[in-house]
């Protein structure tokens, strides 16, 4: 039994890429061509490509391309090549300890993979409670693996209201019981699979508006806007999408500002994942992603194989 959202049926792929942007895409051309089974993850709303109106900047695009065009055009090149791709969010990454590798979760499936590329682009959604800043390390934590231990059995929150931040809630349960869901205003916009699964355990949904969080050196509790409280000890942000931080910080991979840190190589020095494009910081162009998704695909296709990989004859 893998994970408290485990499938029966676990689908393996020699390659998982998270994220189907420019980045994600040109991994998957090289790994696809270098006969890697491949899958790629794609939460499809969202994405910086989607919002290009005209990639005028493009080698080999004279007139210009619309960013969901090239989009379209990216995945009929890989699709050329047998990549699967599968219109699900990355919720969740652990290591296979039964097996080796990595096991990657949505709401929907488990996939199993010996080796990852996490371009997952950059998130933009953090929640705007004034005073969250002073509170971070002090009860306020970005990650349930990371943290969780150290809330055993305390009443403890997650700030999120979609599959995300119902995913966190139900790994809390590794660790305490007492666990609420607060949204902030927000509707809840969760799987009928995983409300189920807080429903289970007791997890209860609160969707007022946090005015504060309460506490003096550390967090005690938050007051919403209509003048409620609750006591917590903890609360763990997983607002919006989980993103390529929330997945390095749960690999134990390092952090720099917003952005996942790699070297020329584009590892991320844990064995078999790699990163690519504007989450790994720097400057933010559809050639630069595609140039380290590229880089990436090369250099992990490299560490599978155990020598060094050229991508023509
Ligand atoms: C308005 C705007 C205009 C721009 N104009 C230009 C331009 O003219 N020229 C240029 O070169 N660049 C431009 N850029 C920048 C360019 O779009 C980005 O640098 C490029 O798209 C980065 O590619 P990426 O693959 O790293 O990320 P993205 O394009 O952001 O793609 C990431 C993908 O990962 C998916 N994803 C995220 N989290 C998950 C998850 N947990 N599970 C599964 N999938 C996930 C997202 O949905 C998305 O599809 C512009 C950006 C914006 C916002």
């Amino acid at each position: 039994m893998v994970g408290l959202l485990a499938q029966i049926i676990m689908n393996e792929y020699e390659i998982v890429i998270i994220g189907g942007g420019p980045a994600g895409l040109s991994a998957a051309l090289y790994t696809s061509r270098a006969q890697k089974k491949t899958l790629i993850l794609n939460k499809s709303e969202e994405g910086a490509i989607k919002k290009v109106e005209v990639l005028d900047n493009y080698l080999g695009f004279p007139d210009g391309i619309s960013g969901k065009e090239f989009l379209e055009l990216a995945k009929r090149h890989i699709r050329n090549f047998g990549a699967e791709i599968v219109e699900e969010e990355a919720l969740f990454i652990k290591q296979d300890f039964e097996g080796s590798g990595y096991i990657v979760e949505t709401a929907e499936n488990s996939y199993k993979a010996k080796g990852l590329v996490i371009a997952t682009g950059v998130k933009h959604d953090r929640p705007r409670i004034g005073n969250i800043g002073k509170f971070e390390g002090l009860g306020v934590s970005y990650c349930v693996t990371c943290d969780g231990f150290f809330f055993r059995d305390s009443k403890v929150a997650v700030l999120g209201f979609k599959d995300y931040g119902a995913k966190e809630a139900v790994e809390l349960l590794n660790y305490t019981k007492n666990i609420v869901l607060l949204t902030n205003g927000r509707t809840i916009e969760i799987r009928d699979r995983l409300r189920q699964k807080l429903e289970e355990n007791d997890i209860t949904i609160i969707e007022d508006k946090i005015e504060e969080i309460l506490g003096d050196k550390a967090v005690n509790g938050v007051k919403f806007e209509n003048g409620k409280t609750i006591e917590l000890k903890g609360i763990f942000i997983a607002v919006g999408t989980s993103g390529a931080t929330d997945f390095a910080r749960t690999l134990g991979i390092q952090i720099e500002g917003n952005a996942i840190k790699v070297d020329s190589s584009n590892s991320t020095g844990i064995p078999l994942v790699y990163s690519a494009g504007d989450c790994t910081g720097g400057n933010k162009q559809v050639a630069i992603a595609v140039g380290e998704g590229a880089n990436a695909a090369i250099n992990l296709i490299s560490e599978l194989k155990g020598t060094k990989y050229v991508d023509y004859h």
